[in-house]
């Protein structure tokens, strides 16, 4: 398995993404989930209503960030690219740490090494992420929720 195929495969059992929004005008430097985002937006122009045309629907589209994003208002995982940095700082917790023991958790842990793989420098610590990541792919190459 070469390191697109084992990226197609985690990325085949990882959690859920949604598009990753920001709320222009805002400036609090927040993610959201779009559903999230018309809500804040819909608020802020109530609420401030001098400055309502300020506040618009932003993003929903992948742009590269330092940590992979949730949704500042329901928590889902959002879609992103992640920086160099940002896979050194991912990658650096997952070595100390490991997997998770949860089916959900291991979810989540395909999504981050699926984007730590694709974004970390040739090295001993892809190999040994690349290694971990491996077993998180099924025999079949398949899981039970399928695609
Ligand atoms: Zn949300």
């Amino acid at each position: 398995m070469d390191r697109y195929e084992l990226g197609a495969a985690l990325d085949a059992i990882a959690a859920p993404t949604k598009p990753l929004h920001w709320v222009g005008g805002a400036d609090d430097g927040r993610d959201w989930c779009r559903d999230c985002a018309r809500a804040v937006v819909r608020h802020l122009r109530r609420h401030d209503r001098k400055n309502r045309d300020d506040y618009v629907l932003d993003g929903g589209w992948r742009r590269e960030q330092d940590s992979m994003p949730t949704c500042s208002g329901c928590g889902a995982h959002l879609s992103a690219d992640l920086t160099r940095y940002g896979a050194e700082e991912e990658a650096a917790y997952y070595l100390e740490n490991g997997l998770s023991n949860t089916l959900e958790g291991r979810a989540v842990d395909a999504l981050y090494l699926s984007e730590i793989l694709a974004n970390l420098p040739d090295g001993e610590d892809r190999d040994t992420l690349t290694a971990m990541a491996m077993t998180l792919i099924p025999p079949d190459g398949k899981t039970e929720a399928g695609r």
